[in-house]
């Protein structure tokens, strides 16, 4: 149990080094937020999995907005329209910066989910290679 639980929290950390989720070695991105066909160290297709995270990219998207809702409705500042045309923005920034974080931690979390049958992990959390 809890070596799983350490699998999982390393998949994740990858996730968010935005490093592929198998082997840690190979940036998931070749650009800001254009993802890689696949890892050049292990093999592991990244562009195959990217429309499975879409619902995590939603989900994360409304938590994030729904936080500035809530900012919204709770913080008064001194001007009404520049507070909220602020938090607007502050908020877009948010979503925008985050993005690649978001979608390599969703690559990561599909990765736990259905990790490639061919090549599973050996100890190490390396491919094996028999
Ligand atoms: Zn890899």
């Amino acid at each position: 149990m809890a070596g799983e639980t350490n699998q999982i929290g390393k998949v994740l950390r990858r996730g968010l080094r935005k490093r592929c989720p198998r082997c840690g070695e190979d940036p998931v991105f070749q650009r800001w937020h254009e993802v890689k066909p696949a890892c050049t160290a292990c093999g592991l297709e990244f562009q195959s999995r990217e429309s499975n995270c879409w619902g995590f990219m939603y989900l994360s998207t409304a938590a994030i907005t729904g936080i500035f809702f809530m900012v919204m409705l709770i913080y008064r500042p001194p001007s009404l329209f520049l507070g909220r045309t602020a938090l607007f923005f502050l908020g877009l920034a948010l979503l925008t910066a985050s993005l690649p974080y978001r979608k390599s931690v969703a690559l990561a979390l599909d990765f736990l989910i259905d990790p490639d049958p061919k090549k599973p992990l050996s100890e190490s959390g390396h491919p094996r290679q028999d």
